[in-house]
């Protein structure tokens, strides 16, 4: 059976707060020499992927923007489905675009008062600061296609209110580790995943889904995988979600990855 590997990036697959993956590297190469494909499931840029795909030369499908957009090598399946195509890929397109989303935030921004700062209204250098990014990192963090992240800077009681404006306008919304997201109604990593997976049992008959992350916006991921696990965050706690045969790993970030890599995939084949 085929084991397909969906992974969160930030605070899972990458440390949450220098972004490294060392602890990872002879997991990640297992995985390849076994031809598993480790597929990206991020809040994450396409410029963002491709950084760390080539860092890691990983040739697999990824998702984008929490679920905007699922971008798939060209003749990566051997079939052809439904995508438009965008350079070297297929493209499936489940989110709204920038420019609308980014309209939307202002509308709101406008209506409420709240102070919203999204990555469009911040300089590569303001995106770098708040991230613990570097500028060159901060510039691909920027290159946002159906995704905005901002900050909310507002007392916590007043989220449910910027969530109803966003619902409103027929949008929807995250909360990764560190930033919130605004984007279209059904781009969530659960559509992406599911998707991906009947690519995947076309191309490979049967199949199984493992998917690791470690926060909100991981949720529909988690759900629409066979196997959900989670890591431990930053406070060394895991996110309260309760699903049949969630593992929960001791690690925290990569750690973790690595953990769940060897229990479900390196340790069963
Ligand atoms: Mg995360």
């Amino acid at each position: 059976m085929k084991n397909v590997l969906f992974t969160d990036l930030d605070g899972t697959l990458l440390d949450f707060f220098d972004y490294s993956y060392d602890t990872a590297i002879p997991a990640l190469e297992a995985l390849e020499r076994r031809n598993i494909p480790i597929v990206f499931c991020t809040a994450k840029t396409l410029a963002e992927n491709e950084y760390y795909r080539k860092e890691m030369g990983i040739r697999d499908p990824f998702v984008v923007d929490n679920g905007g957009a699922i971008f798939i090598p060209r003749n990566y399946f051997a079939f052809p489905f439904d995508s438009k195509i965008k350079g070297d890929y297929c493209v499936v397109e489940l989110g709204a675009s920038y420019k609308v989303l980014r309209a939307a935030l202002t509308e709101i921004r406008e209506e409420t008062g709240f102070k919203i700062t999204g990555f469009g209204d911040m300089t590569a250098e303001e995106v770098a600061k708040d991230a613990n990014f570097s500028v060159e990192k901060a510039e691909l963090a920027k290159a946002k296609e159906y995704n905005e992240s901002f900050i909310f800077d507002e007392p916590k009681e007043k989220e449910a209110i910027l969530f109803e404006k966003i619902r409103e306008k027929g949008f929807s919304f995250t909360h990764g580790g560190r930033y919130y997201n605004i984007h279209g109604k059904n781009a969530n990593k659960g559509n992406a995943v599911t998707i991906l997976t009947q690519l995947f049992k076309k191309e490979y008959g049967a199949v199984k889904t493992i998917g690791v992350g470690d926060s909100t916006n991981d949720i529909p991921m988690l759900k629409a995988v066979e196997q959900p696990a989670i890591v431990k965050n930053k406070k060394g706690t895991w996110l309260d979600i309760t699903l049949p045969d969630i593992y929960k790993a001791d690690g925290v970030g990569p750690e973790g990855w690595v953990e769940v890599v060897e229990k479900f995939i390196l340790l069963t084949i």
